[in-house]
């Protein structure tokens, strides 16, 4: 299809509350929503790194200017008949897989909808339903983490996630386990550790956690191998991969035994594809992890998680548990069952709501070929 008309909008949605990891805290949601048009048909695809750059480099303001710089000329007018051809059109502007995720993901939805197929068919996927985690930011006392947990996982939630840091890891790891029980239980460190840390991993193995997700470096594989082999506890992988050959190099390394795939972090689906394709292949079980991102974003989330190599909880969670509002319609809602419906309809299967878009703009700018 050609791709006639972009469209990208800046928009900041309220959270229920400020999130916090060990690099830093959350106030409010900041996303890209990038509108593709063609045949009078229009395609839906987010960008979202934070709005600080304490996840990755990238942050609201490095995406807009690569978007509207570089991603959006190199496309527009283009005709783009598939996922790989949308990225080789992108292909010469080096990282920033944040801001490419935006038209790479809008991309899958237009083609859907000219097509009349739904994102989990386009990909393969194999499951109607995905599992969803609970995931709990830092808090203040531990008295608080327990009563929240307890509290929320009576939704249904499928596992919990904490973050950890220096000063909160084995103890409120020890204080969930006596309150919950042997549920399914993981933590993740957003990078906060190194390597001379083994001994709190080593603490960490007795309590029978699923995974320890990023202890060390954000751009590590070699000390997460060295790591692996000193703890019994799996290591998962978020930060380190933004690439396929990220996971090609840390299967081979033994980095990981585990792989958490962000379709924003790795640049969009064809590529988060690649990888779950190739992991699933070395025996290396994968699961759909999320940055703060609205339901444009959590939908393509959904169809990914349908692949049968996903198969841990994702961390895609209903709409209303970090947000006041969300742009799509209906909100993306989880069973007593703790999970979530794959959409069936074309493209990402949920309306996305143009009242709610004008509602949230901060800015917007449109770009016809
Ligand atoms: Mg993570």
């Amino acid at each position: 299809m050609r791709i006639e008309r972009i469209d990208l909008l800046h928009v900041q949605l309220p959270l229920n509350e400020p999130y916090q990891i060990s690099s830093g805290t959350l106030a409010e949601e900041h996303a890209i929503i990038v509108r593709l048009h063609s045949g009078g048909v229009v395609g839906y695809g987010e960008s979202c790194p934070l709005f600080a750059p304490v996840y990755s480099y990238e942050t609201t303001s490095t995406a807009w200017y690569v978007l509207t710089e570089f991603l959006v000329p190199a496309l527009l007018g283009q005709e783009v008949d598939s996922a790989e051809s949308c990225l080789r059109l992108m292909d010469h502007v080096r990282g920033h897989n944040f801001a490419k995720a935006g038209p790479e993901t809008a991309w899958w939805d237009l083609a859907g909808k000219l097509g009349s197929r739904s994102l989990a068919q386009m990909l393969g996927g194999q499951r109607s339903r995905v599992e969803s985690g609970l995931a709990l930011g830092l808090e203040p006392r531990i008295e608080d983490l327990v009563a929240k947990a307890e509290r929320l996982l009576a939704d249904g939630y499928r596992r919990l996630k904490i973050k950890i840091t220096y000063g909160w890891d084995v103890e409120p790891v020890q204080a969930l386990r006596r309150a919950l029980g042997n549920i399914p239980l993981m933590v993740d460190a957003n990078s906060a550790y190194r390597l001379e840390d083994v001994e709190i991993f080593r603490a960490l193995d007795d309590y029978g956690l699923l995974m320890i997700e990023q202890p060390l470096h954000y751009e590590d594989l070699l000390d997460h191998a060295r790591l692996q082999r000193q703890i019994k506890t799996p290591i998962c992988l978020d930060e380190s991969i933004h690439s396929l050959r990220h996971a090609r190099d840390a299967v081979e390394l033994g980095s990981c035994r585990i792989v958490n795939v962000k379709i924003q972090r790795v640049g969009g689906l064809a590529v988060a594809k690649a990888i779950h394709d190739l992991c699933h292949k070395a025996g290396i079980p994968l699961w759909v992890g999320t940055m703060p991102e609205t339901g444009v974003g959590q939908a393509a989330g959904l169809a990914l998680g349908s692949l049968p190599g996903f198969s841990y909880p994702t961390d895609v969670e209903p709409s209303l548990r970090f947000f006041r509002d969300d742009l799509v319609e209906p909100f993306i809602e989880m069973g007593r069952d703790g999970a979530i419906a794959v959409p069936t309809t074309p493209g990402i299967g949920y309306e996305v709501s143009e009242a709610k878009l004008a509602k949230y703009l901060v800015e917007e700018r449109r770009f016809e070929a």
